[in-house]
């Protein structure tokens, strides 16, 4: 999509909305499967308050304390919003993370799995004036809803679970599903599915082959792993969100498409 580099962020938010819509249809999709994650890192709350207000409802951020101090300064506008961590979460930071975020996308292994389960469980304890002024309530019994993220593409620069090629990696899966079920196990967690990085250089059909071994292997794991729900597939972003949708993405995450170029472009 053209980039629109002025155009304000209401109109840039129904017309993105409408992008997705006339995708799914053209592919005989139904436009509600699919759940738009506005990717707001880098930019500050005025810009975050107008997507709001045009209605996007979920956000996504990759860095912890960036994303603190932004949901703090939009603390007025938390009822109803959905807030996502997308990017790599080391474990000194998965305290905050439990406290503040309403899904972690980027679970990627099994020690980070339990110490977030740790968290939220010792969080639900602790009393609700001595907890951090922006995080959010949490009902008895809450657990937390996670994302396994998995590298498909074996880039090694990129985060995710190690399964190059998806189910066809024999060696990688076998030791993949020990871990699911081991994350399983986790009562404070509610593994809700997958998520993926499309190729970080490639052409369209590996992009689209890696989103479709994302898929394969969500519909493997709901066999193997009834117990949960395994209904978000979350892929595609800016430049790759019409063969995500094509191959089945029940979440987009899409950043530039909607804000435009980043202010200080950096890392997945
Ligand atoms: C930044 C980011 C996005 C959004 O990327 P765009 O190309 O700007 O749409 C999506 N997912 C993750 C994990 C990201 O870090």
């Amino acid at each position: 999509m053209n980039d629109g580099a002025d155009e304000p962020i209401d109109k840039r938010v129904a017309r993105y909305m409408e992008y997705i819509a006339a995708t799914a249809r053209a592919c005989g999709r139904n436009p509600d499967e699919i759940t738009l994650v506005a990717i707001s890192k880098t930019h500050p709350p005025e810009v975050i308050a107008q997507a709001i207000a045009a209605g996007i409802t979920h956000l996504g951020e990759n860095r912890v304390q960036e994303a603190r101090t932004k949901i703090a300064q939009l603390a007025g506008m938390r009822r109803g919003i959905t807030w996502h961590l997308v990017g790599q979460l080391q474990r000194n930071k998965a305290k905050v993370a439990a406290g503040l975020f309403d899904m972690v996308q980027s679970l990627d292994s099994k020690s980070l799995a339990e110490a977030l389960h740790r968290h939220v469980a010792s969080l639900l304890h602790e009393e609700s004036h001595l907890l951090p002024s922006e995080f959010p309530p949490r009902p008895a019994g809450y657990r937390l809803p996670v994302l396994l993220q998995v590298n498909l593409t074996g880039e090694v620069r990129k985060a995710g679970f190690w399964l190059p090629g998806g189910l066809e990696n024999r060696e990688a899966l076998s030791s993949f599903l020990e871990t699911v079920e081991e994350i399983l196990a986790l009562p404070s967690l509610q593994v809700r599915g997958v998520m993926t990085i499309g190729p970080l250089v490639g052409q369209r059909e590996a992009i689209r082959t890696t989103f479709r071994h994302l898929r394969h292997l969500r519909d493997y794991l709901a066999q193997l792993f009834p117990s949960a729900p395994w209904d978000i597939l979350s892929m595609g972003m800016t430049d790759d969100a019409d063969l995500a949708i094509e191959e089945g993405t029940t979440m987009l995450r899409i950043g530039r498409g909607i804000f435009g170029g980043r202010v200080d472009a950096h890392g997945i």
